[in-house]
């Protein structure tokens, strides 16, 4: 057995005995660990409550080593030294949504012990400025996070060609300008290879090349503010093609749909 120490973000909790939780941590060094936090219910828990989603910290542990036999007991959580719960994103319903979804993409894209470093800098680095930043750069930002971590985890949309035939895309059309995007076939269709997804739909051109920009900036300032109109756009393709790809519809989309950010 040896003690592993980590930089980790909380994704969940789950109540596991009287006394004990057992928690899922993403972690830099190690992918998603899910750790059995003993003692975490009691009212003197060593862990103080610090275990709850949305926390950034540092986790010691006992790694075991794996065999066949025992690859689903768990680990032990040996301590949790919690240096962020970005207490901005908890003061505004708006952040708290948009928080709550990159936690939520998380647990969904993450790996149980696969490390994806640069999914976990782009997740802090999205929840360092959903905490500090402008209202008005919230969408932005959670749509950047979003093609990053798809990004990461190996599907993300194709937004400049036809999928189908590499025809190319939205580039230099003029205002109102349509294009159609599959989230089946897994991004633009040229009008020719529109019946290539049964669930295609026109957008515009406008938002496809919103989502490129986002995509491609490693840190995107000026251009982050965008109509509400456009996000709507936005979040119409990404959350088509995210909800394909995974399977199931997440739970960001109606929330925002009644947030005023
Ligand atoms: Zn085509």
């Amino acid at each position: 057995m040896t003690i592993l120490k980590t930089d980790a973000l909380t994704l969940r909790a789950i109540d596991y005995s009287e006394t004990s939780q057992i928690v899922w941590f993403f972690t830099r060094d190690h992918g998603r660990v899910h750790l059995m936090a003993k003692g975490a219910r009691r009212a003197r828990s060593p862990f103080e409550g610090a275990l709850e989603p949305l926390v950034r910290g540092e986790i010691l542990f006992y790694r075991k080593r794996r065999t066949a036999k025992d690859e689903d007991s768990l680990e032990i959580l040996k301590e949790f030294d919690p240096r962020d719960a970005f207490p901005g994103i908890r003061r505004d319903l708006a952040r708290l949504y948009r928080g709550t979804y990159v936690i939520e993409l998380l647990r969904e894209l993450s790996i149980p012990d696969e490390p994806m470093p640069e999914l976990f800098d782009a997740a802090c680095l999205a929840l360092d400025r959903l905490a500090r930043g402008e209202k008005r750069v919230l969408d932005a930002v959670l749509v950047a996070f979003e093609l990053r971590a798809l990004r990461a985890s190996g599907f993300e949309p194709s937004l400049g060609r036809c999928v189908e035939c590499d025809a190319p895309g939205p580039e230099g059309r003029g205002p109102g300008a349509l294009a159609w995007f599959g989230p089946i076939a897994g991004g633009l269709l040229c009008s020719e290879h529109k019946g290539a997804d049964s669930r295609a739909f026109q957008v515009p051109c406008e938002a496809l090349r919103a989502l490129a920009v986002l995509g491609s900036d490693e840190r995107p300032r000026a251009r982050l503010a965008f109509g509400s109109e456009l996000v709507r756009e936005v979040r119409r393709v990404l959350d088509a093609f995210i909800a394909h790809g995974l399977g199931k519809e997440l739970k960001l989309p109606r929330y925002v749909a009644q947030d005023d950010a």
